[in-house]
């Protein structure tokens, strides 16, 4: 199979959807692999390490998308690249369909089979293709939250970790799923205390075994939230509640229970956040202040470390993308995981949720 890897379009997008380690697996399976010529350049992945792998530079998106039957990507097409695609030929992508219908529209219309990365499932119920960039996101939340306690960015001016004979800081972490335990990993490696909240049972359960006495697991509610707020410096909102939009869990009125300068990083933003008073920002300008309080509510949080994140992505996605390069749409029938990545087909929704939220007919 000819398979076509173009440069993101995507404002501020950096990632690229196959390594050039990925592109030499799919090329030792007999495919080609075309990459669009500097697509990866901006984070060290330059055409060279490609032509090593063996995969051919193209110069234009246009060439790629005419030539490969499978096209590899990071982020949901843009118009002019939805304009490009064709019946039958394979997008393997996040899409992120359900809030955006120009997009879906235009994938009905070029009649190509669209699979979703963020739908792909796996054997434990797991989204094993959204959880590296939850990984990294749960990573980075700490470090984006220790340089906003610094004092020049409006923070408190702790130091997360303290030092002899001055306490750490304390970090409170609202969700203790693939974000959230990535966080507190982070936040203890910097010796802060953490406290980590989860209305999952088995996962406060499996944390405390995990880690024991090196973190605190509580029950999240109102209560909790409100007797931790005064005490802590940070707090990482990392809840998801599967289809819905994040719950609202600190309030405006809250902020005022918190010490001037401390820092919230909000994960879930995403979803909408999970404080009131969260509203996404950017890798440019990424916090705010409200009543004191600094904000830090990146949407694409992954973005920022487009080196790490696209190795990340690539790990994940490599063994679908060879069973799709190998078998064509056959993949999808052999493995149902796989299917429940597909979105788009011949012009028709086949994603039930997405069918639903945007009432097409599925
Ligand atoms: P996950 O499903 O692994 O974990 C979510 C956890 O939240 C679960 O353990 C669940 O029990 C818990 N939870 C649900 N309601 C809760 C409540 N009221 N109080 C406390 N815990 C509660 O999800 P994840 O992969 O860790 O993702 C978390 C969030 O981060 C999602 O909204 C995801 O979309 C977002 N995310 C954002 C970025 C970004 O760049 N901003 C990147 C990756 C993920």
């Amino acid at each position: 199979m000819i398979v076509g890897v173009p440069k993101e379009i995507k404002n501020h997008e950096y990632r690229i959807g196959l390594t050039p380690a990925g592109a030499r697996e799919l090329i030792s399976h007999g495919h080609s692999v075309l990459v669009q010529r500097d697509g990866g350049k901006a984070i060290g992945l330059t055409n060279e390490l490609y032509e090593r792998a063996g995969a051919e530079i193209v110069d234009t998106a246009e060439e790629i998308f005419k030539r490969a039957e499978m096209i590899i990507k990071v982020k949901e097409p843009q118009p002019v690249e939805y304009a490009m695609l064709r019946e039958g030929q394979l997008l393997y992508t996040y899409l992120h369909l359900a809030p955006d219908p120009a997009q879906t529209e235009g994938l009905i219309k070029s009649g190509c089979t669209a699979i979703a990365y963020e739908t792909v499932t796996d054997r434990k119920g797991g989204l094993p293709l959204l959880a590296p960039m939850s990984e990294v996101a749960g990573r980075m939340s700490i470090q984006a939250g220790a340089h906003a306690l610094e004092r020049a960015q409006g923070g408190s001016g702790v130091l997360l970790g303290g030092v002899p004979g001055v306490k750490p800081a304390e970090v409170l972490v609202i969700g203790g799923g693939v974000v959230g335990i990535n966080a507190a990993r982070m936040a203890m490696g910097l010796n802060a205390r953490v406290t980590i909240l989860d209305r999952s049972l088995d996962r406060l359960k499996y944390l405390d075994e995990l880690y024991g006495d090196k973190i605190t697991t509580l029950y999240s509610t109102i209560d909790t939230i409100e007797d931790l707020l005064p005490i802590t410096d940070l707090v990482i909102g990392a809840v998801l509640i599967p289809g819905a939009a994040a719950p609202k869990l600190v309030s405006r009125k809250h902020l005022s229970m918190m010490r001037p300068g401390s820092v919230l990083v909000d994960v879930a933003i995403d979803q909408g956040g999970c404080f009131e008073t969260s509203k996404p920002t950017t890798h440019q300008s990424p916090t705010y202040e409200v009543d004191g309080i600094i904000h830090y509510c990146v949407a694409n949080m992954p973005g920022g470390v487009a080196r790490t994140s696209t190795f990340a992505l690539t790990n994940a996605t490599l063994p679908f993308a060879v069973q799709l390069a190998n078998k064509g749409k056959q993949a999808m029938l052999d493995d149902p995981h796989l299917m429940n990545g597909l979105n788009v087909h011949k012009g028709m929704i086949t994603y039930e949720a997405v069918a639903r939220d945007l009432s097409y007919d599925y």
